[in-house]
């Protein structure tokens, strides 16, 4: 199970309306077992099938633990190159699918098994 704060999801959930039909993608911090606040990545390409971004471009920050990239065609599972990402780097990884409601949201641990999710006020 995985605990984020509402507002950090709810940023992620906006800024995935805002770049569609764009894929967008973000990290979160984690403080306390938490997930506490979106960052976003630096020089991140958000493209219309997939999105990416470097990690040569990432503070290297030990908190930053999860990702969250957006399905613009609104199917919440990860495709095979997701799951070889999610292999590559943190340990939860969300994917939001269009419309992007609160509902619309999965998470995968980094072995692309599902989790879920507590969202925290
Ligand atoms: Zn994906």
């Amino acid at each position: 199970m995985v605990r984020i704060r509402l507002p950090a999801l709810q940023s992620a959930l906006l800024a995935c309306r805002n770049v569609y039909p764009h894929e967008f993608i973000g990290l979160f911090r984690e403080k306390n077992g938490v997930l506490e606040e979106l960052m976003l990545a630096p020089l991140a390409e958000y493209g219309r099938a997939h999105s990416s971004f470097s990690e040569i471009h990432l503070p290297l920050d030990p908190s930053l633990v999860a990702t969250l990239h957006s399905h613009p065609n609104g199917v919440l599972l990860p495709s095979k190159q997701d799951v070889r990402f999610f292999s590559s780097r943190g340990k939860w990884h969300f994917i939001s699918g269009y419309p992007y409601r609160l509902q619309d949201v999965a998470c995968y641990d980094n072995k692309g098994k599902r989790v879920m999710i507590e969202v925290v006020p």
